[in-house]
């Protein structure tokens, strides 16, 4: 058995005050024996006993208190910076607060494992489609398609095509990861957004051509002047129009990029007439790697990160970006810019 020194004082008060109350009582129980006296001294000695138990017990346990506060404020001192000394309620608060904080971190942390493990999961599924591909074509030259120029070519073609993929889909994981880890600082400039946009519009004339698409700005003033990084808007722009041409699944679409100025900010407004998007993928389109209709948007080689391109960009500018559509009319992405005289 170990010796606890604070139940030993206590065993040992608790054997001294009675002791003290026998002595008493043995001494004058003869003298005053069934006089009012004697019960008088009998109560008298119990509260002086109770007196003392109280007072030396409070000591001994506030010490013991402050001994153990101690020792735990020591373990945790991130925890315990305060110079006053806490009472055991605070202390039982204190270690609520520390659980919860455990709690929440766990939280985190358990988030970050599910979203690291989806990650991965999505860059390697994303990478097997075309690499998969390319082994296929691969073998069927190495086994003897490559002597039959009219195979060899069609597999060269499908090759260089999965390869462009496998590429884009890298660049677009390499500009997400330094967006997302604040490696690509803003360059900020002044620059005239009809001119930028009617760039994107160039960009993707072959695109547009092909479905016979055409693209049309709708613009206040010749020159709208903007401050903002020229060539992250410019990816904006070439995102969300490819989209729109990708996207709209219709001959002769109509895509407009529509400027409004309002007070200090130019309003831009990209909408197409196409499929649009149905009410439950609205809310998340913007998430990596999220797509309507998979099969569809494979074929055409989006990454499924064009969209969290778009709004980490816009983050990084402090402004958003919102989509509005309606299934089977046309979709519409709302951002703002910083309009500078
Ligand atoms: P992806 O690389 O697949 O294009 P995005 O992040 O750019 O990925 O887009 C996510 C999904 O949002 C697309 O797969 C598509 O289903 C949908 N989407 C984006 N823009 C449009 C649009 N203009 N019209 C209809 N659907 C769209």
């Amino acid at each position: 058995m170990k010796l606890s020194p604070l139940m030993l004082v206590t065993a040992l008060l608790l054997t001294f005050t009675m002791a003290l109350v026998a002595l008493v009582y043995e001494r004058f129980h003869e003298y005053y024996q069934g006089s009012a006296i004697n019960l008088l001294m009998i109560a008298l000695a119990l509260f002086v006993t109770f007196l003392i138990n109280y007072g030396v017990l409070v000591i001994l346990f506030k010490s013991y208190d402050k001994k153990q506060i101690k020792i735990i404020s020591e373990t945790f001192p991130n925890y315990f910076v305060e110079e006053n000394p806490i009472s055991l309620q605070e202390l039982g608060e204190k270690f609520s607060d520390i659980q919860h904080d455990a709690d929440a971190k766990v939280e985190v942390m358990q988030e970050m494992d599910k979203y690291r493990k989806e990650y991965l999961g999505n860059v390697s599924h994303e990478l097997k489609t075309p690499l998969f591909s390319i082994q296929g074509y691969v073998e069927t030259l190495m086994d003897g398609g490559v002597e039959n120029l009219n195979i060899r070519d069609k597999y060269l073609d499908r090759i260089s095509k999965s390869v462009d993929r496998i590429l884009n889909i890298v660049q677009d994981l390499d500009m997400i990861s330094k967006l997302e880890s604040g490696q690509i600082s803003l360059s900020y400039s002044r620059f005239d957004l009809n001119a930028l946009v009617r760039e994107v519009f160039d960009l993707l004339d072959l695109e547009a051509q092909k479905i016979s698409a055409k693209f049309t700005l709708f613009t206040p003033q010749s020159t709208v002047w903007v401050y903002a990084d020229r060539k992250q808007i410019s990816q904006v722009l070439v995102n969300l129009l490819a989209n729109a041409v990708y996207y709209c699944n219709r001959e002769k679409a109509s895509i407009n990029v529509e400027i409004n100025l309002l007070g200090s900010e130019a309003i831009v407004k990209v909408s197409d007439n196409g499929m649009g998007i149905k009410p439950e993928s609205l809310a998340r389109i913007f998430e990596r790697f999220y797509r309507v209709d998979s099969a569809r948007s494979r074929k055409e080689g989006g990454s499924g990160l064009g969209l969290a391109i778009v709004k980490h960009i816009m983050e990084a500018h402090h402004k958003t970006i919102d989509v509005q559509s309606v299934y089977l009319e046309g979709t519409q992405f709302i951002f703002r810019l910083d309009l500078t005289p």
